[in-house]
């Protein structure tokens, strides 16, 4: 598709604004795009996210509490916004490390999400700025703000929620990272998606932890929150379901029916650093802090920092120890 002629700045001819959007933003690496138009969250959506958070579901993330009036109004956050661009990448692995190994969450393999997403997204504002609405108005996210980007996902059409809380992207699947673009451009809002789940269970079947039922998802139970936001020790019984998961969990992502259709991301920025590859039970006993930073740094593992990560070795390694 060509771009327009910049000077003339609204798009005639064949392509709208928003195929002309759309396409760079595939151009710019994303897998799926889907624009809302930005307006304050419905009372039912926000009495459910209140409901969750005061039930403690969502575990000690304090920042979860705090300014509901921007989680529950995007024109908040943005001053004039009009549409809400919602994006989504693909991380699935081309490579995976052994399954005997300490296990690391496959969207922390590479670089992390948040710089990568936050970046590319920024470029497509200015593209948005050079070709479509040169005094447009933009702030980008990746999991950066008060924000309900789930909520945003589906109204945008660039998926459906599944019982484990997850976005299912249709014939795409949920290895994904999210982003949004915030823009004051007035755009033609995409359809929401209304798939679902149907009959299957098969995350709720299948997580080691129990921590999704037909209800919802109870983020205090799920490994991925003990082995990533929690910093206490973990017990005996949270240890023994972790199996060898040393940063997160992909379990309820890896028995998911719809990601039969996962393809391994080009995204040069998400490929693993190899040395995570060499990480085997025998040298986390004595991974020291510059170990550490050699082969997690740049990666989403700093969020639970060498203190964390230790944290968690420590559990698994004491289970191994019983069982020798
Ligand atoms: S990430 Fe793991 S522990 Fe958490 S809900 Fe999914 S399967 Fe369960
Ligand atoms: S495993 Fe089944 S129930 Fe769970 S999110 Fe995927 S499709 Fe939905």
């Amino acid at each position: 598709m060509r771009i327009r002629d910049s000077k003339a700045m609204v798009p005639t001819g064949k392509y709208s604004k928003e195929d002309l959007i759309k396409e760079e933003a595939l151009r710019l690496g994303f897998s799926a795009i889907g624009i809302a138009k930005a307006e304050p969250i419905p009372d039912e959506i926000k009495e459910a996210y209140t409901k969750q958070v005061v039930s403690g579901k969502y575990g000690n993330m304090e920042y979860l509490r705090r300014n509901e009036h921007l989680r529950f109004d995007p024109t908040e956050l943005l001053e004039g916004c009009k549409s809400i661009i919602c994006l989504a990448m693909n991380y699935y692995p081309p490579l995976k490390q052994d399954k005997e190994a300490p296990q690391v969450a496959y969207y922390a393999y590479g670089r992390d999400y948040h710089k990568v997403v936050k970046k590319r997204s920024d470029k497509l504002l200015k593209f948005i700025r050079e070709n479509i609405d040169k005094d447009v108005i933009g702030r980008s996210f990746a999991d950066s703000a008060p924000i309900l980007e789930r909520y945003w996902a589906v109204k945008s059409g660039i998926g459906f929620r599944g019982k484990s809380g997850m976005i299912i992207l249709p014939r795409k699947g949920t290895f994904f990272v999210l982003g949004e673009l915030l823009i004051t451009t007035e755009l033609k809002p995409d359809k929401p998606n209304t798939f679902e789940c149907g009959k299957c269970t098969k995350c709720i079947d299948n997580c080691p932890a129990k921590a999704i039922d037909e209800d919802g998802f109870d983020a205090t139970k799920c490994l991925s929150y003990l082995t990533i936001e929690q910093s206490d020790e973990l017990n005996d019984t949270q240890a023994g379901q972790l199996g060898n998961r040393l940063y997160g969990c992909d379990t309820c992502q890896k028995v998911c029916p719809h990601n039969r259709f996962a393809q391994a991301t080009k995204e040069t920025e998400f490929m693993p650093n190899k040395l995570l590859f060499d990480l085997s039970f025998e040298n986390l006993k004595h991974l020291d802090e510059q170990q550490y930073i050699k082969i997690f740094a740049g990666t989403s593992v700093k969020r639970a920092g060498y203190k964390g990560l230790m944290r968690t070795a420590r559990a698994l390694l004491k289970k191994r120890n019983k069982k020798d």
